[in-house]
């Protein structure tokens, strides 16, 4: 089924002032992820444009990557590979480390998951600094693939995190 075009997909993200700290304002997509006409759009608005590129793998960080990650891959007929908080995967993994706010923090994926070659596309909910993506594209090149693009439903184009990111391509669905 197809969803309508002229969805508005801004009209699903519900905004949380001061969480989850003084001002931080949350961008939360659950009411988009409740609604089947807005959630189907997201992913097949992603479909659409990445279609025809030679997508293999969609590549996503936990947790709400992983959200949108899953179905998309299905709607493009592409793998799906989780890319994790240190110690939740079992088999012999990759890692990257990554700067917060305050400290650091370690992402990781499985070291036969993105193989030499393949074409992955990174995916997240929220781009805002662009930390974590930047550690998703590093894990990305460590491990030999080929990054085509990173995606995101959300960008906060004030946080200037898409500077920070030097992929093929920067795409967002929603752009504040
Ligand atoms: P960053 O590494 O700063 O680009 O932050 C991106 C990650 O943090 C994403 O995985 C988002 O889920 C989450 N995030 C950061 N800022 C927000 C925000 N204002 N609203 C919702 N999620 C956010």
């Amino acid at each position: 089924m197809t969803a309508p075009a002229t969805i508005d997909l801004r009209e699903y993200i519900r905004n949380i002032p001061d969480f989850p700290k003084p001002g931080i304002q949350f961008k939360d997509i659950t009411p988009l992820l409740a609604s089947p006409e807005a959630f189907r759009s997201a992913i097949e608005q992603l479909a659409a444009h990445f279609r025809g590129r030679g997508v293999e793998v969609i590549a996503a960080a936990e947790a709400r990557g992983f959200i949108f990650g899953a179905p998309l891959a299905m709607q493009m007929g592409a793998g799906f590979v989780p890319i994790r908080k240190p110690g939740k995967l079992p088999y012999a993994t990759i890692a990257q480390e990554y700067q917060l706010e305050y400290g650091s923090d370690r992402l990781e994926v499985h070291s036969d998951a993105l193989g030499r070659g393949r074409r992955v596309l990174l995916l997240d909910d929220v781009l805002a600094t662009g930390g974590t993506m930047k550690a998703c594209i590093d894990l990305v090149h460590s491990a030999g693939a080929e990054l085509v693009a990173c995606a995101f439903v959300i960008e906060l184009s004030f946080l200037e995190g898409r500077a920070r990111l030097t992929p093929p391509e920067v795409f967002s669905l929603i752009t504040y």
